[in-house]
């Protein structure tokens, strides 16, 4: 295989650290994209920033380059939806008080489906909920329930015990898709639309619905994503190029959580050039 240029290196823009679901730390990321051969990757740990120091300093050790991210949960129009945002400012913003909020009721959420878990299998929430920085989610559920050998691994948890149609089941509060772009935007950050196409979204989003969050101030949409269904992206692809839309690729990368490999889908640099114009804090 011909190597690559610098300028035709290609980043890794979704990615997930022990922050949030992942498990590796932004560290062993940062060298896996190296030694992978990767220009640069981000994190987009769920709802939060806590991930972008170590994973800077960890860059710049492998000499890769890194984009602050996160990956935020939305709803729209009754379907949950992920949006990526690059770039955003730390501190005191609107963006930072919602995320506040989102992480408190991520903990009650996931207190409450471990209490209805507890009626049938043996579960402590102290073995799951250990670290009070992390943001929590059904994953870390899920590890524990693998950890009683009751499932194999999370994507079992999720099929049998974990998922919107389980009796354990307790949905999460989110932000509104229009919303959390605007929170983005003034936050000095460029939000993107995370796998639009997903197996686990119904139906994937319609072009109307597309120039809606457009309006918003949607600036890019995740096409290359190992969820999206293959024949649901050409015309979302049409529609990118016609509303002038950045378009990304990423894996999505979960360390053992997922099976997604890192840099199996990425984002040109030239695509990575074009985001950082729109992202207040660029590395
Ligand atoms: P939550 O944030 O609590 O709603 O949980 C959603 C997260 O669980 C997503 O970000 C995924 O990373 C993860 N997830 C969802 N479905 C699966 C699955 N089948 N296998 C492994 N992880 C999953
Ligand atoms: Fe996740
Ligand atoms: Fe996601
Ligand atoms: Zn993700």
């Amino acid at each position: 295989m011909a190597v690559r240029s610098h300028n035709q290196k290609r980043y890794d823009l979704h990615t997930h650290s022990i922050h949030s679901d992942g498990t590796n730390t932004p560290t062993e990321i940062a060298r896996e994209v190296s030694r992978l051969g990767l220009g640069g990757f981000s994190l987009t740990d769920h709802d939060t920033a806590n991930g972008w120091t170590e994973a800077r300093q960890a860059a710049a050790k492998y000499a890769i380059d890194f984009v602050p991210g996160m990956e935020l949960t939305t709803t729209f129009g009754g379907r949950s939806t992920h949006l990526l945002a690059y770039g955003v400012k730390p501190g005191d913003s609107e963006l930072e008080v919602a995320l506040e909020d989102v992480r408190r009721h991520r903990e009650t959420r996931a207190e409450q489906m471990v209490d209805r878990l507890k009626q049938d299998f043996d579960l402590s929430w102290d073995a799951i909920f250990k670290n009070q920085t992390i943001t929590i989610g059904r994953p870390h559920i899920a590890d524990e329930l693998v950890r009683l050998g009751h499932v194999r691994d999370r994507n079992e948890a999720f099929e049998k015990l974990l998922g919107p149609g389980s009796k354990y089941y307790v949905p999460t509060k989110a932000l509104e898709t229009r919303e959390a772009i605007e929170l983005v935007q003034k936050a000095g950050g460029a939000p993107v639309l995370a796998h639009p196409a997903a197996v686990r979204h119904q139906n994937s989003i319609s072009p109307l619905e597309l120039a809606e969050l457009i309006e918003a101030g949607l600036v890019g949409i995740e096409l290359e994503h190992p969820e999206n269904v293959a024949s649901r992206v050409p015309e979302l692809q049409d529609e990118a190029t016609r509303l002038g839309l950045l378009v990304t690729g990423s894996s999505d990368f979960h360390g053992t959580g997922k099976t997604n490999r890192l840099g199996e889908c990425s984002t040109p640099k030239q695509v990575v050039d074009q985001l950082r114009e729109h992202m207040r804090v660029k590395r």
